[in-house]
């Protein structure tokens, strides 16, 4: 197995000489010719030196998945640009275990193809290749495009140059990634927000093979009313035309609960439970 620093050859030997450039790991989950990271690639470019890493087709919601049961293929499609037979976190992980010639200083996923807010984060490719590098200790964000029909991505891609720089200059706390969705132009400003509650609703639709056996295919419904949110959600920025920053802690404990769970251990010893034999 490679580790960073190892020689590796699908990577050429590169000498900046005494430049001392930033490196970004750029993933995302929509395939690695998808317009959003091509457009992402070349504005965050102007920040530092990119290297993308992503999946060779489209791989949304598949969540922080890893593939283990079958072989993963990587091939170098262009300079700098890795195509990769597996998750968005396969992605990270084969970039930071053996592509990269050294640790990247920022992680950046995008920009995904429709938003990524309030519960729906649970299924994100694009958030969970974020989180794997925060599980690195190296920074990140995500970053999607909040809308269904108007695929514009160049602004959301100069907003994630600016924060890139920024995040360069003074780096998240460990544990911490941002989750960021762009609305469709004019955008008004930008908010920090709290994930939203509100998730699209399932559907299942059953239909029938030409083998006359049963399927499923799983839909959603894009078009809910509005439902009671919190007026901080990352939902009702993206509405009134706020980019909305939410900061995500990879951590889930809930602490306040543990809290009211304290006496709980005592409890179960009382019922003597045939835990150990
Ligand atoms: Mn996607």
């Amino acid at each position: 197995m490679r580790g960073v620093g190892g020689s590796n050859p699908l990577v050429p030997t590169i000498d900046f000489g005494l430049i001392s450039l930033a490196a970004i790991l750029l993933t995302n989950d929509d395939g690695v010719h998808s317009p959003g990271i091509l457009i992402l690639a070349e504005a965050l470019s102007g920040v530092a030196g990119v290297t993308i890493v992503a999946p060779d087709r489209e791989k949304s919601a598949t969540s922080q998945s890893l593939t283990l049961h079958d072989p993963i293929r990587c091939e170098a499609v262009a300079e700098g640009r890795y195509s990769v037979s597996g998750t968005p976190t396969d992605c990270v992980i084969l970039a930071l275990h053996y592509l990269l010639p050294a640790r990247p200083d920022l992680v950046v996923s995008g920009i995904n193809r429709g938003p990524n807010l309030g519960r729906d984060i649970g299924y994100s490719g694009t958030v969970a290749a974020a989180i794997e590098g925060a599980n690195h200790d190296i920074p990140a964000f995500a970053i999607s495009l909040a809308t269904w029909t108007d695929f514009q991505y160049q602004g959301a891609a100069q907003f994630a140059a600016c924060l890139a720089r920024r995040i360069l200059d003074s780096p998240l706390p460990r544990g911490s990634i941002l989750n960021v969705n762009v609305p469709v132009a004019p955008v008004k400003g930008v908010r920090i927000t709290c994930q939203g509650k509100r998730n699209i609703r399932n559907l299942v639709v059953e239909n029938t093979d030409p083998r006359g056996r049963k399927y499923f295919w799983l839909d959603q419904d894009l078009h809910l009313p509005e439902a009671e949110e919190n007026p901080a959600s990352d939902y009702l920025a993206v509405a009134e035309g706020y980019v909305s920053l939410t900061p995500l802690r990879i951590d889930r404990t809930n602490y306040d609960l543990a809290e009211a769970m304290a006496s709980w251990p005592a409890s179960f010893s009382k019922e003597a439970i045939p835990l150990t034999q």
